[in-house]
């Protein structure tokens, strides 16, 4: 049942699913598109007007009303991992679309990231199937790729 949640568009082709999710810069807009479908709204107080700063590698998005700070991946699955989003799309596509399972090396080889990131890679994804805001977040980016 939660495994439904983290699958990509049914019979999404390889070369379609790179073309859509390819580069960080797409998985990134795809991830704030599921995270707040209607514009960045400030979690702590609710208000729409913030100010982008560029530091760091994701988006940060600060609250003009209480000066909150916001990561773009705060509160996701990709939280706290040095990762590439195209990375962790590309996993979750692989996953998601191998009917008889994917071993670690397998991920290992089509990733083209080490051993200890796979594992990271898999312990996350099943901490996300049993935990319902990273459930949503992925089933965010499901319905962002329908978008
Ligand atoms: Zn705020």
């Amino acid at each position: 049942m939660a495994m439904n949640r983290i699958q990509f568009q049914a019979g999404l082709s390889l070369p379609a699913f790179l073309a859509q999710f390819g580069t960080d810069e797409q998985c990134a807009d795809a991830l704030e598109v599921s995270r707040w479908p209607q514009g960045f709204c400030c979690p702590g107080c609710g208000n729409a007007n913030y100010y982008l700063l560029k530091a760091g590698k994701h988006k940060n998005f600060q609250c003009k009303y209480c000066r909150l700070q916001t990561s773009l991946i705060a509160g996701t699955l990709f939280q706290s991992t040095h990762l590439a989003l195209s990375i962790w799309f590309l996993a979750i596509y692989l996953i998601s679309q191998a009917k008889t399972g994917l071993s670690a090396l397998d991920l290992k080889r089509q990733l083209g990231v080490s051993y200890p990131t796979v594992w990271l890679i898999q312990q996350k994804l099943m901490q996300a199937m049993i935990e319902r805001d990273a459930q949503y977040t992925l089933r965010g980016v499901v319905q962002a790729d329908d978008a």
